[in-house]
């Protein structure tokens, strides 16, 4: 894991020893993360000499917490998986939505909330973005920054991408109890913070913590599950439930090595695609890592009269890693 967080740090080089990328293969063969797309988790970790206990035991259940996946999820997924159990991990005081804010106000970007694009059309010089308001706005590059796995999106001409399955994570916010009885325990005080599970099929849940307590047998707790929690297995779980709220968030990629991945310019044109990087490994940090490298890469494909205006700073050597070229035999499908 250290190996691959010295890795993946390549990625903060200055521009000058950093190339910018066209593709995400490529992307990851520079820093030499791409091998660890290839094979499983699991199949990494036997190589390192781990035993199938502690893989079972230990390395699942924090799989199960930060993907909602077994060790059956690529190498590079679960390295990343891994680090985010560690200590030391940062979080901006105040909340992390601070630094969207941030990036925003800097940018002095206009963001349009509460509205969606339904179709992205390709108009020669520009594009043409249709939203649900029925608004329109001609844009000269667009940038895709969610996932294309189950949006709406119509695109004219249709683009062509790799199939990839969302993994669904069922997020259950109780304000009460949790029942001792359930979890074979005697006493309240006995369940801890947190609760993780191994791979076994009766387990209906992939983990448990205690996000807020607002007095003795008063507490706020936020469950992660693969499938809805129905009201009827609550009731066992919990001795009291004064408020549940239920999210189901297609969060991340079901991981299946070894990982295809869609393109970053999906139209060859200037219609690109950043959550392409999320095959590789999904988190805050890896999507601001393969934003940066969209930023760049829009920077150095622009004709030079439209780079005018940006800061200088920001404009890196048009130095493009060449594209890997299509697999044979690759799946795609297209939208
Ligand atoms: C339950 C859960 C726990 C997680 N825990 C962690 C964690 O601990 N650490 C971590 O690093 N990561 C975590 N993640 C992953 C992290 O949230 C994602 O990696 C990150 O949010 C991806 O950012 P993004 O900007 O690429 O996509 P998103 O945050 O999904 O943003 C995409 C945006 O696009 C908008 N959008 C979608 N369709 C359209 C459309 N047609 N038109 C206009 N806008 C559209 C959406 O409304 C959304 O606002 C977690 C995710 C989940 C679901």
């Amino acid at each position: 894991m250290q190996e691959m967080l010295q890795k993946f740090m390549l990625y903060y080089n200055g521009f000058e020893s950093r190339p910018v990328f066209d593709n995400v293969e490529e992307m990851l063969k520079w820093s030499g993360l791409y091998g660890l797309t290839r094979r499983t988790l699991e199949e990494e970790l036997i190589d390192a000499g781990l035993n199938t206990q502690t893989i079972s035991e230990l390395v699942t259940v924090i799989t199960r917490i930060n993907y909602g996946q077994s060790t059956s999820i690529s190498g590079l997924a679960g390295a990343v998986s891994l680090a985010g159990s560690e200590s030391g991990l940062w979080s901006i005081k105040g909340g992390n939505w601070q630094l969207a804010a941030g990036l925003l106000k800097t940018a002095n970007a206009t963001l349009h909330l509460q509205e969606g694009i339904e179709s992205i059309s390709d108009a020669g010089d520009y594009y043409v973005l249709k939203s649900n308001k029925g608004h329109e706005y001609n844009c000269t590059v667009t940038v895709v920054a969610t996932p294309l796995d189950e949006v709406n999106i119509t695109f004219i001409p249709p683009i062509s991408i790799p199939p990839r399955k969302m993994q669904h994570t069922h997020t259950t916010f109780v304000r009460g109890l949790l029942d001792p009885k359930f979890f074979g325990l005697s006493s309240v005080s006995d369940i801890p913070e947190l609760i993780g599970t191994m791979e076994l099929p009766d387990i209906p849940f992939s983990c448990i913590s205690v996000r807020k307590k607002h007095g003795e047998h008063d507490m706020t707790y936020k469950i992660f599950s693969r499938a809805k929690l129905e009201d009827a297995l609550l009731d066992q779980m919990f001795s009291t439930r004064e408020e549940t709220i239920r999210i189901d968030w297609p969060a991340y990629p079901h991981y299946q090595a070894p990982e295809d991945f869609a393109p970053i310019i999906l139209d060859g044109r200037h219609l690109y695609y950043v959550n392409t990087f999320e095959s590789a490994a999904s988190a805050m940090e890896t999507g601001a890592v393969a934003a940066e490298n969209v930023a760049r890469l829009i920077i150095s494909r622009l004709p030079l009269g439209l780079r005018a205006g940006l800061s200088s700073a920001a404009v890196p050597e048009p130095h493009i890693e060449s594209s890997a070229g299509e697999e044979e035999g690759s799946r795609r499908v297209d939208l």
